[in-house]
């Protein structure tokens, strides 16, 4: 999308922000859509600002069958370091990305925040804890990655095993929107720029399936979208997992494709 279209769109979702409300929108921070550059095809991990203070990092894997699959995660500014969401997909990654994200910002990774317990979320959190980051994730989180064989993270959330709990950590909010993708599948919202990481949760607007379903639970994802829809429908940008962030008509395409998957199985 170029710049001037991404502010002519940007522009039409303020002014539709503002119908209906008497009083003036107070202005919000530019968030910019992420441009594909050819210089970071082969690079393990690409770093590109959204909005002031936030980051989304994207690294990619061949998947046989499935070709190379981008992974997208966060990087937010807190204080004089980083809250990271999401490693980058794989150790070696998750250090190039902390190098790369120095180099960016002048901050370290301070804080860490994993949405659930696969691999493309929680690859370098072992790395992460050693550098002396804290981790934040569901409290089942480390008992489903163990029989995979993965990284465990050493530290969980206690509270965020309610639905629907939220957790405020400096500039972001964590929460439990109820199982979907996985049981527990964290949100992060980026409360001053008013943007949404659905994880996988929540998927881009090419994708026309759910994706992965291995460890699903697709009578309940409906029920947590619809919480995420209720309680972050204002979000300017929603960034999935895999593909390209978009609004909150992210969350009514994930619904729809919920529905159609419900359908399908009981067929
Ligand atoms: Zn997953």
């Amino acid at each position: 999308m170029s710049r001037l279209i991404h502010s002519f769109l940007m522009a039409g979702a303020l002014s539709l922000a503002a119908c209906g409300s008497k009083e003036a929108p107070k202005p919000e921070p530019k968030i910019e859509t992420p441009k594909e550059e050819p210089e970071d095809l082969g690079s393990l991990v690409s770093v590109k600002k959204l909005t002031d203070g936030v980051w989304i990092h994207t690294s990619s894997k061949a998947l046989p069958g499935a070709g190379v699959l981008p992974s997208n995660g966060l990087a937010v500014a807190d204080g004089d370091g980083l809250i990271l969401v999401d490693t980058a997909w794989g150790e070696l990654a998750t250090q190039e990305l902390a190098k790369k994200l120095k180099k960016e910002t002048g901050k370290d990774i301070t804080k860490v925040v994993i949405t659930h317990f696969h691999y493309d979320r929680l690859a370098g959190v072992d790395w992460l804890e050693d550098q002396g980051a804290t981790v934040y994730t569901h409290p089942d989180t480390p008992g489903l990655s163990l029989p995979l064989g993965t990284p465990v993270p050493n530290t969980t959330v206690p509270e965020l095993s309610e639905i629907g709990a939220r957790t405020n950590i400096g500039p972001i909010e964590i929460s439990f929107p109820g199982p979907a993708h996985t049981s527990d599948n964290l949100m992060v919202w980026v409360k001053e720029p008013k943007l949404l990481f659905g994880g996988c949760a929540v998927r881009a607007d090419h994708h026309k399936s759910l994706g992965n379903l291995a460890h699903a639970d697709l009578s309940n994802w409906g029920k947590s979208i619809a919480w995420a829809k209720t309680t972050y429908g204002d979000a300017r940008m929603v960034v999935p997992s895999h593909g390209n962030p978009a609004g909150a008509e992210l969350l009514v395409h994930t619904m729809a494709l919920v529905e159609k998957t419900v359908k399908e199985t009981k067929d």
